[in-house]
């Protein structure tokens, strides 16, 4: 059987390590409250990665289309949408299905939608030349900001709501991240834009990552950041961010953070834990967990990227043809780049 109008897609067609392939699929059809997105760049996120080696603890539809950071031309319009046109330049949000009726998303928080399903483990992602997108999950993009860049609007919402939102933060305040991945970085680098004063902690593998970081003037620690933490008055930092990929972080982060102090969570490990939480009641810590990102964090975060505040060049370590995934993922994956964006056949 013939596929009507095929294009190349990065496949995850199932739950063994390594199920990832370039199959070619068909166009999508739209429905009625949705456009068709041709895909301009599209970002590898950690999530890929974790799907890719099979080591991710969310359920995949397999099989799934990856990539759900993405921007791109808008070609095609279900009747009910409004406000867009044919060319309009686009990035979309995650969240390719929620359930309209629930709390959550009547009080804007549909990231948090029980139903919800994201674009490439939910639903077909955007690692393809066209994509099927829910009008209400798009946002403008200027035409001063590449699609290179504008592609990682979703990790920089990511960033912005663990840092700004789920976290307390003031001028002055000393502030360290622990985990140099593309989200940590950018962690680090919105609480700089907060007036942190800001450090980021990695192994000695996580050279090259931290060296990035240090170009955004935060400070890269390899190992042990107790030093630096206690550095002003001894008691630790008012702010630590875990995005490191794995759980166990999270005792340094008690160790690290001052008393009456916050850590906010953004990294996901699927390990359980094997320490005690006393330190979190001993220390009065506010220990708050951060997930995805939701309407004005996206309109903020496009207002920074496009006045030039928020630069995402310097993480961007290349841009491959989707059928050299391959590469891309695993030189993100070794730590030679921090992120990778690929860029449709
Ligand atoms: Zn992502």
């Amino acid at each position: 059987m013939s596929i009507p109008n095929p294009s190349a897609a990065v496949v995850n067609f199932g739950p063994e390590k390594g199920s990832v392939e370039i199959r070619e699929i068909a166009r999508p059809e739209i429905g009625d409250d949705d456009i068709l997105l041709e895909v301009a760049n599209v970002g590898v996120c950690g999530s890929d990665l974790h799907q890719w080696t099979a080591d991710h603890s969310w359920h995949v539809n397999y099989p799934v289309v990856l990539g759900h950071e993405f921007g791109g031309h808008i070609i095609q319009l279900g009747k009910n949408v409004r406000g867009w046109k044919e060319g309009d330049r686009a990035v979309s949000e995650t969240a390719a299905i929620v359930n309209a009726d629930s709390p959550l998303t009547r009080s804007g928080l549909y990231n948090l939608d029980p139903d919800r399903k994201g674009f490439g483990y939910g639903v077909n992602g955007a690692m393809t030349k066209y994509v099927r997108v829910p009008s209400r999950c798009l946002h403008r993009v200027p035409d001063n900001l590449a699609f290179e860049q504008a592609c990682l609007t979703e990790p920089c919402c990511v960033a912005y709501n663990a840092v700004v939102n789920n976290a307390r933060i003031q001028p002055g305040d000393r502030v360290i991240v622990l985990g140099p991945g593309t989200i940590g970085i950018l962690c680090a680098v919105m609480a700089k834009l907060c007036g942190g004063d800001v450090a980021i902690v990695g192994l000695e593998q996580d050279k090259h990552r931290l060296n990035i970081a240090a170009q955004y003037g935060v400070t890269p620690i390899v190992g042990d950041a107790t030093e630096w933490a206690k550095q002003r008055d001894g008691l630790g930092a008012d702010l630590i961010i875990d995005a490191a990929g794995i759980s166990k972080t999270l005792q340094i982060a008690l160790q690290l953070v001052r008393p009456n102090g916050h850590i906010s969570k953004v990294g996901w490990g699927p390990q359980p834990l094997n320490f005690s939480l006393d330190p979190l009641v001993q220390k009065n810590i506010t220990l708050q967990g951060s997930f995805s990102h939701n309407w004005p964090i996206w309109e903020r975060v496009i207002a920074l990227m496009a006045q030039g505040t928020l630069d995402v060049r310097p993480i961007i370590g290349g841009v491959w043809a989707i059928t050299d995934w391959h590469e891309a993922f695993e030189k993100m994956h070794k730590g030679e780049v921090v992120k990778s964006v690929l860029k449709p056949v």
